[in-house]
């Protein structure tokens, strides 16, 4: 497979369909990104990387973080989890607060924004040095030697965060979370504004679809099957309520952030990240969605 062709061609047709969407700037921080950025890597199992545009740039995780921290919950506590957070996808987007209630405090799942705080108030209990360890996870992950996160994004988040700490509060009412809201909420800026470029995120994805967890990464491992129900999650939940477009139109288990990048997972194959910072109404990257849709259609590696 041509991967390098490809990646020339969906640059070309990308850059010649309208620009929509706009930047996330409900966080300030990230309405001063530059729109037009647009990069794509892609890596395979057997070590080849092809690459376009602005790659090399780092950029806001934002919500592709959330499957790091989930998968260092699961790997503490096991399906045991799965009693404080849900794997039903929400069909409500990611920042919606009305399930939480009549669902008394249990987020559908890890990665709506209250499910992804269930998982930090996990992580902030069951280890001593949290924050050192989500580093350390995201660092072996990427086989990166420094890894970052903005702390002006981080920042400004927390200063227009109001629907973030409503939901630690709702869910801290209910029962279901033990840290203090300020701590939580701390983490999980940080989390929320790691930097990293698409070649480290291709780079950390591919051990989600190689199965490849089973050995330790900074001491957190996952079984296969575990890699197999993160996977069944990003197919289910990664992009909210377009979770259902992006499994009809790109075919691949993925996750979205805000920030504008999406990594998706062909198992056995590659894993592949695209950052364009301009979003639609459900909080997806415009041209993310669209890359991956011609690359998936071009290379016929959809999962089903
Ligand atoms: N930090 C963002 C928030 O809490 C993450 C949302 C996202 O990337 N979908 O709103």
């Amino acid at each position: 497979m041509n991967y390098q062709k490809i990646l020339d061609e969906i640059a070309v047709e990308i850059t010649t369909m309208p620009h929509e969407g706009t930047v996330a700037d409900y966080i300030p921080e990230l309405a001063k990104v530059d729109p037009d950025k647009f990069g794509i890597h892609l890596s395979t199992v057997r070590n080849e990387d092809f690459a376009i545009g602005d790659s090399e740039d780092k950029f806001s995780v934002q919500s592709i973080s959330k499957v790091f921290s989930l998968a260092m919950a699961f790997s503490i506590l096991g399906d045991k989890l799965w009693k404080r957070v849900g794997v039903e996808p929400s069909g409500n987007p990611f920042n919606s607060i009305v399930q939480l209630e009549y669902e008394d405090g249990i987020p559908r799942n890890p990665f709506v924004n209250a499910g992804a705080l269930v998982i930090v108030d996990v992580l902030l209990s069951e280890l001593e040095n949290p924050e050192e360890d989500l580093f350390a996870f995201v660092k072996s992950l990427t086989a990166s030697r420094q890894i970052g996160y903005n702390a002006v994004v981080a920042q400004s988040e927390k200063e227009t965060g109001f629907l973030n700490a409503a939901f630690v509060n709702m869910m801290k009412a209910k029962g279901n979370i033990i840290n203090q809201t300020d701590d939580i909420l701390d983490f999980y800026y940080k989390q929320c504004s790691i930097e990293l470029n698409c070649r480290e995120l291709a780079s950390a994805f591919l051990h989600f679809g190689e199965n490849a967890l089973s050995y330790s990464h900074a001491g957190f491992s996952l079984t296969k099957s575990q890699v197999k129900r993160l996977n069944a999650l990003m197919l289910s939940c990664g992009f909210y309520d377009e979770s259902g477009q992006f499994a009809f139109k790109v075919g691949l288990a993925g996750k979205s952030g805000v920030g504008g990048g999406i990594v998706a997972v062909y198992p056995e194959e590659f894993a592949v990240a695209v950052w364009s910072p301009k979003l639609n109404k459900k909080g997806n990257s415009v041209r993310g969605f669209h890359s991956l849709e011609l690359l998936t259609t071009k290379t016929e590696s959809s999962i089903f």
